[in-house]
């Protein structure tokens, strides 16, 4: 099967080959932990795991190093952590854990690595200490800087001038600085701040020689997929190439760079001072993981996505369709499968997931109308296996029409039970579905069906006016 990605390196979709088939490398930029993350910032995590999954499954369970960093130290962190008069190793730790949680209620595979930024200074260190000795970096009063103009590759990923770039970020200026757009690779810290102690005194690293120094560990000066969003293009991502490329004697960081695009919110752009910015932790209290990750991958990774009420309600309803075709099938023995082969291929077109979903649906179809048993059975298993490539319609269908979400969180080895307990569509649907059965004179199915709801909490009355709910 071919496999293409959009390279934001070359500007077009390219087919993918890897450096080694038995270990594919990718690396994804991890959040600052400070703060629970807003839904923006899931959308990466969630299409990298599904291009995580997707490797998997082309080159072997064994054969992919998904490299996802924490970075716990920054200045951010720092600020935080005096306007709050918290201790910064509770802070990160925290916020870490709230992070592990968040992604796994959406349902990510936890990264093969997850390396914190504090546990990889050493390497950091030997890293400026390389860019010092040949020349593409510099001390000035305790800060060493990378020398943005001794490299020539410099813009290659934003395609733009340096000015353009300089003019558009923004760019600290520093009268330090041998040119306004050097980027720190050291800084000194001040008594009560984060600090290693360093050939240029005590300080801690810049956010972009982290990334450098860790996706070198775990995967070496070369690997196949850098990924993250549009916004760290210029110039985290700009920078973590320089870095790499000129203490590697100019071999390349990544082969593939992918980005996901924005985010807005009912159509404007995400700000606390607009009050709709939403964080995971919210939104998991009103929504389960899945429906969120379905709401998420409706959308193709590279497109802005518009993040809106009825598209959790639309994702909701559809899960429940899904889950509904699962428990007619319940009886009946998934046949071993392999994922079908249009949404495999779907997801190997540049990851078009919404084109998986449309697959997943005819399967779903399919197996509405199927009528021998044998059909029955290959169709779920499927959806099933279909559904697991995209890390979807993995749960118990009763738990789900139930309103129970349970996810397993695989790094902690416990688990979250996310999400609300009524939900009417469902409810509608299983008293319809009564409905029906009471028709048929299926006695046994209606009183099983009023039994599972009353076990919920939800008493069903029959009137003349057909039959009405409550809450016990
Ligand atoms: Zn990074």
């Amino acid at each position: 099967m071919s496999v293409s990605f959009y390279n934001t390196l070359s500007r077009k979709k390219e087919a993918f080959e890897p450096l080694h088939p038995t270990n594919v490398r990718m690396y994804v930029c991890g959040p600052t932990v400070y703060d629970y993350v807003h839904i923006g910032n899931a959308v990466p995590v969630v299409a990298f795991d599904v291009l995580f999954r997707l490797l998997r499954h082309l080159y072997g369970e064994d054969c992919v190093t998904y490299v996802r960093n924490i970075t716990d130290v920054d200045d951010r962190i720092i600020e935080r952590a005096a306007e709050s008069n918290q201790d910064i190793g509770e802070l990160t730790a925290r916020t870490t854990l709230a992070y592990q949680r968040d992604m796994a209620a959406l349902i990510n595979l936890s990264p093969s690595v997850e390396p914190r930024a504090t546990d990889h200074i050493e390497q950091m260190v030997t890293m400026i200490e390389t860019l010092l000795q040949n020349g593409h970096a510099y001390e000035a009063e305790n800060h060493v800087l990378f020398r943005v103009k001794s490299d020539d590759g410099y813009g290659a990923l934003s395609g733009r001038t340096l000015e353009d770039m300089i003019d558009g970020a923004r760019v600290e200026v520093a009268p330090y600085k041998e040119y306004a757009g050097d980027f720190v690779l050291w800084k000194p810290s001040d008594d009560g701040v984060p600090g290693w102690d360093s050939p240029w005194g005590r300080g801690r690293p810049g956010w972009h020689i982290e990334c450098s120094a860790m996706s070198k560990a775990y995967l070496g000066e070369t690997f196949d997929i850098h990924g993250g969003g549009l916004d760290l293009i210029f110039p985290h991502h700009e920078n973590e190439i320089a870095q790499s490329a000129c203490s590697h004697g100019g071999a390349p960081l990544a082969n593939v760079w992918m980005h996901n695009g924005f985010i807005t919110v009912e159509g404007q752009k995400m700000s606390k001072s607009l009050g709709n910015f939403f964080t995971v932790h919210e939104l998991l209290e009103e929504w389960p993981g899945e429906v969120l990750r379905y709401t998420l991958l409706a959308g193709h990774y590279r497109r802005p996505l518009d993040w809106t009420q009825k598209g959790m309600t639309q994702a909701r309803q559809n899960l429940n369709k899904f889950y509904q075709t699962l428990r007619m099938l319940e009886d009946v023995e998934a046949a071993p499968s392999e994922p079908s082969e249009r949404l495999v291929s779907a997801l190997c077109d540049d990851l078009n997931t919404p084109k998986a979903l449309t697959v997943m649906h005819s399967l779903k179809d399919d197996a509405n109308r199927a009528s021998s048993e044998a059909e029955k059975a290959k169709l779920k298993g499927e959806l099933l296996a279909s559904g697991a490539l995209l890390g979807l319609l993995q749960q118990n269908p009763m738990d789900w029409l139930q309103g129970i979400a349970i996810v397993p969180m695989q790094s902690m080895h416990m688990e979250v039970e996310v999400g609300p307990s009524v939900d009417e569509d469902y409810i509608n649907q299983m008293i319809s579905d009564r409905n029906e059965a009471r028709k048929n004179k299926d006695f046994g199915e209606s009183d099983r069906i009023r039994d599972a709801l009353a076990e919920q909490g939800i008493i069903l009355e029959d009137g003349p006016q057909g039959t009405t709910w409550k809450k016990a």
